[in-house]
């Protein structure tokens, strides 16, 4: 029951064309433009999901057709996808974004940042989103043990958040964690959704730059 989702981001549209004539149907891209511009050119009946750190002024780009969007990580950002959704007469499915790994460079919710948010009156009155699962990134780390903790963790996250705020939505059902490296131990630890890119596409070219 897992479901891949192949990480396009950086790739040409022909890239994708070829994992679409091999049968993917669910693209992740970080950059709502570069995912606008792919999802103009390519069949309809790609799923589109947003993976990345996205900015409030951004989501109208990606409105109208995302699927679902991986990335919340705080309240305005919400706010405002439910208003573009809004604007586009649907609904837009969502995932909330746990910081997990060690590292303090990533973005993401933790367990009390969570619950002021699922508490807030303006959450509560959002009628065009609808909050699916949690999203985390593991740290960037040759230690297996370490990972699969974090794993466990989310997983852990996500039963209390199902039990204490969602038991009455079943589509709160999502745990997107994994990529290329991790993805197998991902699975293990309970991800509904794993999100692999170079293992796909290869490897990136900006990833051979340093800042
Ligand atoms: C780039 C990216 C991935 C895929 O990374 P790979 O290591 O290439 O598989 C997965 N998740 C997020 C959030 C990403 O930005």
């Amino acid at each position: 029951g897992v479901r891949l989702v192949a990480v396009s981001k950086t790739k040409p549209v022909e890239d994708l064309q070829q994992a679409y004539m091999a049968g993917m149907r669910i693209f992740g891209e970080n950059k709502a433009i570069e995912m606008q511009e792919k999802q103009q050119a390519l069949p309809k009946d790609i799923a589109w999901h947003f993976i990345g750190h996205l900015q409030t002024n951004k989501v109208k780009y990606i409105a109208p057709f995302v699927s679902l969007i991986h990335s919340v990580d705080r309240l305005d950002l919400l706010e405002v996808i439910n208003k573009e959704a809004q604007k586009n007469r649907r609904i837009i499915p969502c995932l909330l974004q746990f910081h997990i790994a060690q590292e303090d460079t990533k973005f993401g919710l933790n367990l009390s940042s969570v619950k002021e948010l699922l508490e807030s009156e303006a959450y509560k009155k959002m009628e065009n989103v609808r909050i699916d699962g949690v999203m985390g990134m593991a740290t960037n780390t040759d230690d297996r043990v370490q990972i699969r903790t974090e794993f466990a963790e989310l997983k852990k996250i996500y039963s209390y958040l199902q039990q204490t705020f969602f038991k009455e939505q079943a589509s709160f059902k999502e745990i997107s964690m994994g990529m290329s490296d991790d993805y197998i131990l991902a699975m293990e630890e309970g991800a509904t959704l794993v999100r692999v890119g170079s293992a796909i596409f290869g490897a990136r070219n900006y990833e051979k730059k340093s800042l």
